[in-house]
């Protein structure tokens, strides 16, 4: 065996020993979930990815998985999920000051203090830049209004990351400020939305004379749009199909008690689609479609054998897709274009995870909550899974950065670049 194996082979054994010596000491069932999460966020073993300075172990994704598998083999939950630490948290670590970093992570990584993103406008949505809702200086504060959508989790979160204009005269994408944003203000209105999944776990939320303090701004003044982009590349590593089991750490294991498993997912973090994305990816989608050929009598079909190896193929080639952008990330790096195959990728999975389940269920797949097979679950995947292919930024897009960003193709007629923002003819402008 070549030298390099045998070193890297000791340092597996020993970060396998560590951890597993970690959890069998420090698990204990009768815990609550917040005292778990306490425990591991001081410990640097719920999330081992992030630095060792900030609640990690600076582990790449391989270490990380192995203390993922020590982990699971006592029967742990994992850290808390969501949008605070897929996206915020890494945005933190990168773009932050110390100060800031000290106060916004403990809470975040403990799971006592839920995040939300406040990009999404109903004028500005793959055109991102032109969002127009406003912050105004007014001494040590800023005063925001405008409004936002699609905001998964806003009725839960105590943070919001927010972008916001602070600057017209300068092309849209230099005139946008980045925020960490106190939800629990009078001058914040959120409005649940009702998907067709039946949940309403994504908002709209109105800001008059909103407050946020100076000391909340994330990197510079009219700089935050290089600040988003950290965000966004994290949100589409996260959603991508390489993260499975992913989702920040959170996941859904084994079927029989996936319910509960669910429901605990849903109070840690972003809420019920956050449920729906680890159902897809964290195991619990491909874990269904595993079980259904025995429920139906279909084991031997061979269209069904045929359809599942296509899927378990996927999640291979997705994991190692995946691992790429893992790494970079664990090194402190911002995920790079990469990401958008991984996210398209989970688009696909996902929509063949619905086909085939429901063609295993058959005439079962027409039927609805307790009513159907495995109380729903099948038929809650095929209504979430549009949502897949547009949070985190739509198929479409993800296949414009890569010819872009990564086939070297020439890029889409962008008139509106230079322009200073206030001539522009966008968002609420129109
Ligand atoms: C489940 C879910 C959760 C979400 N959570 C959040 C959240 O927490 N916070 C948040 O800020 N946002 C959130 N979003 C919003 C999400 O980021 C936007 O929906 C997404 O970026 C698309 O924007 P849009 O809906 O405005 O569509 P539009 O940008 O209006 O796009 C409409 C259609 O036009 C296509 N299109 C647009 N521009 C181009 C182009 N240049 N080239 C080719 N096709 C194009 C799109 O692909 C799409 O098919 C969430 C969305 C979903 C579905």
């Amino acid at each position: 065996m070549p030298e390099v194996e045998v070193i890297k082979n000791a340092a597996s054994a020993a970060i396998r020993a560590e951890a597993g010596a970690w959890f069998d000491k420090n698990w204990d069932p009768e815990l609550t979930l917040g005292e778990w999460w306490e425990r591991l966020a001081e410990s640097g073993w719920g999330l081992p990815a992030w630095s060792e300075d900030w609640f990690g172990k600076g582990f790449n994704s391989d270490q990380a998985a192995i203390v993922a598998q020590e982990r699971k083999r006592v029967g742990a939950y994992g850290p808390p999920s969501g949008i605070g630490i897929m996206m915020a948290g890494p945005t933190i670590v990168n773009h932050a000051t110390d100060e800031q970093k000290q106060r916004f992570l403990p809470a975040m990584v403990s799971g006592k203090e839920v995040w939300c993103q406040l990009f999404s406008e109903p004028g500005s949505g793959s055109d991102l830049a032109s969002l127009s809702t406003r912050a105004v200086r007014d001494g040590d504060e800023w005063i925001v209004n405008g409004q936002k959508v699609w905001t998964s989790g806003a009725q839960f979160s105590k943070w919001g990351i927010l972008i916001a204009r602070t600057n017209v005269d300068v092309p849209k994408h230099k005139g946008v400020t980045y925020f960490v944003i106190d939800m629990d203000q009078p001058g914040i209105e959120v409005r649940p939305l009702k998907e067709m999944t039946g949940g309403a776990t994504f908002n709209e939320v109105f800001f008059t004379d909103a407050r946020v303090p100076h000391a909340n701004m994330i990197g510079d003044e009219g700089e935050g749009w290089g600040v988003a982009v950290t965000t966004l590349a994290h949100e589409r590593n996260s959603l991508g199909a390489g993260s499975m089991g992913g989702m920040g750490g959170g996941e859904v294991i084994g079927l029989p008690d996936l319910n509960a498993k669910l429901s605990d997912l849903m109070k840690g973090g972003g809420g019920g689609e956050m449920a729906g994305m680890a159902a897809a990816f964290g195991g619990g989608g491909a874990s269904m479609i595993k079980m259904l050929p025995a429920m139906f009598n279909k084991q031997k079909d061979p269209l069904v054998r045929q359809d599942i190896i296509q899927l378990y193929t996927m999640m291979e080639i997705a994991r190692y897709t995946g691992l790429r952008s893992q790494a970079a990330a664990a090194r402190g790096q911002r995920p790079g274009p990469e990401v958008s195959t991984g996210k398209l990728m989970a688009s696909n999975m996902v929509r063949h995870m619905r086909d085939v389940g429901l063609r295993i269920e058959g005439a079962q797949g027409m039927l609805h909550g307790k009513d159907a097979p495995l109380n729903g679950m099948m038929q809650f995947l095929a209504l979430f899974c549009p949502a897949i292919a547009i949070a985190g930024g739509t198929d479409q897009i993800q296949r414009n950065i890569i010819g872009e960003r990564v086939l070297g193709l020439p890029s889409e007629p962008r008139v509106d670049k230079e322009l200073p923002f206030k001539d522009l003819k966008v968002g609420t402008q129109r």
